[in-house]
This record gives structure tokens, C-alpha cells and sequence, in this order.
């Protein structure tokens, strides 16, 4: 779980965060919805500690995170760009971070390294843990592949399987549907909430596309110039909402 309380955040002396609180459960899919420039992105880096707030604390799973190293949160971050090395198969991709975790410094070595007994139990270890995620992703016909040869769609599922190898608390989303074309991006939403259903991770998931967030989520979260003014499920939002402004944005009938 994710408690946020009394963040506050300015940027050259303009208040982009005015004091948000919030509590996420585990296994929620909540969205952070809200116009361009009202704070998401800031509130989701925040979160993931790749910004610093001003005020206000971030616990996470009971612990205060403030300080800790966003490597140290145990939380991953799914960009837009989903940034894979285009040289290496969908495998190599997603052993990334367990090759870092796992060798030594002196088994790291191409040459050297691949004799030593103790590399080459963990690359069994590797292999068996990324097998078995491939499948839960349904790309184990694209491990061998280069992103290059992956559509949107399958290479966003690359990077999910990259950040589940490190066994997460939750998974942090930023717009990752923006770049892709409006079908596909459609075909996405379904594939994400089934991955949600799959996977029964915590999913915070910031758009500024209120559709998407109605489809996928298990509650919404509405910010306005730096305020989170109303969370609700997607029905409660819709036919309950909470001022004007979330009317008018999330397109209720008056
Ligand atoms: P969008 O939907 O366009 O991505 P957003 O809700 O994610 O918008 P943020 O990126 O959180 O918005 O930005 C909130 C405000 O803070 C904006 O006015 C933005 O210009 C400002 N801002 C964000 N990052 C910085 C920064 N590093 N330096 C100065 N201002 C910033
Ligand atoms: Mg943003």
C-alpha cells in the first residue's frame, strides 16, 4: 500500500502540488486522471522518488521512503518510451536487471566469468524465473526477438516483464498508451487490465485520457491545478461527481 500525505510541491515558486493525500490498497488499479499540467506525473515521480517533494511524506508498505533511493523503493516505473536496448533479444532485455543483481563483479567478465560454476547456476536461476514470467506475459514466442520486431503493444509488455523481475510492490505507469496509435491503443487498454487481473499487482496508472481510465480502472483519482479533488470508482465518478470541473472533464450528463 501507498500513503501519501500533505505532499506538496512547488516548482520556481509556483505550487504544482498543493497538499495531496491518498491512500492506495494493494491491488488496486487506480488512475490518475487529470488536464495537462495539473501535477500527475509530478505526484507519480514523486512517489517513485525521481523528485524530491517539499513537504509531506510517502510511505510505502508501512515505511517512510523519504530519502530512499528510487532503486530502493521496490517499485518500477513503466515509461512511455519503455526504453529496451534495441541490441538485445526480448530474453536479455528482461534479464537486465537480474544480471546486475546477481553477479559479481568477476562473473560479470564475458570470458572469464562464463567458467565459473556459480555464474552459471544463476543464469539457470535466470533463465527458469524469465521463462516463467514470458509466460505469464504470453511473449514466450518473442524472447529471441529485438524490439525492432515487436509491435507497441508486445514491446510494452517486454518492459512490464523487465520491471516484474524485480518482484515489485506496485507498478507506476506514465501515459504509456500516448505514443501508440488510437487502435492499438484501444487493443492496450484490455491488454493492461488483463494484466492487472493476472498479475493482482498494484497498478497506478496516470493519463490524461479519461476513457482509459474509465475502461481499466478499479478506482479513479481526479487532480486539478495541483489537487486531488475528488477518487472514486469509475461509476461513482461518473454519476456522482463531485464538482463541475470533474463533470465537465470526465464528460457526465448534466
Ligand atoms: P501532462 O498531462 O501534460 O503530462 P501533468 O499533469 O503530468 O501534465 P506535470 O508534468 O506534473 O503535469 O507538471 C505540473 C506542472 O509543473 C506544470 O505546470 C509543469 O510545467 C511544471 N513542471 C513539471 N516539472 C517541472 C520542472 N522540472 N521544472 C519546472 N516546472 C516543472
Ligand atoms: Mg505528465
Amino acid at each position: 500500500q501507498i500513503e501519501l500525505s500533505a505532499i506538496r510541491k512547488s516548482f520556481d515558486g509556483t505550487d504544482v502540488l498543493k497538499g495531496i493525500d491518498f491512500h492506495i490498497a494493494d491491488g488496486e488499479f487506480i488512475s490518475l486522471v487529470g488536464p495537462s499540467g495539473c501535477g500527475k506525473s509530478t505526484l507519480l515521480r514523486i512517489i517513485a522518488g525521481l523528485e524530491p517533494q517539499n513537504s509531506g511524506e510517502v510511505h510505502i508498505d508501512g515505511r517512510q521512503v523519504d530519502g530512499i533511493r528510487p532503486s530502493a523503493r521496490n517499485l518500477a516505473m513503466v515509461f512511455q518510451s519503455y526504453a529496451l536496448y534495441p541490441h538485445l533479444s526480448t530474453f536479455d532485455n528482461i534479464a537486465v536487471p537480474l544480471r546486475m543483481r546477481r553477479l559479481s563483479a568477476i562473473e560479470r567478465l564475458p570470458l572469464l566469468g562464463a567458467l565459473l560454476p556459480s555464474r552459471r547456476a544463476k543464469e539457470r536461476h535466470i533463465r527458469a524465473d524469465i521463462e516463467g514470467i514470458a509466460e505469464q506475459l504470453d511473449i514466450t514466442p518473442l524472447l529471441r526477438r529485438k524490439p525492432g520486431q515487436l509491435s507497441g503493444g508486445q514491446r510494452q509488455r517486454v518492459a512490464v516483464g523487465r520491471a516484474m523481475v524485480r518482484e515489485p510492490l506496485a507498478f507506476l505507469f506514465d501515459e504509456p498508451l500516448s505514443n501508440l496509435d488510437a487502435k492499438l491503443r484501444v487493443h492496450m487498454r484490455a491488454e493492461l487490465a488483463e494484466l492487472h487481473s493476472r498479475l493482482k499487482a498494484t497498478f497506478v496508472y496516470v493519463t490524461h485520457d479519461q476513457a482509459e481510465a474509465m475502461t481499466m480502472s478499479s478506482r479513479i483519482a481526479v487532480m486539478m491545478g495541483g489537487e486531488l479533488i475528488q477518487a472514486g470508482t469509475p461509476a461513482e465518478i461518473y454519476n456522482e461527481p463531485g464538482d463541475i470541473r470533474v463533470a465537465e472533464f470526465i464528460g457526465s450528463p448534466k
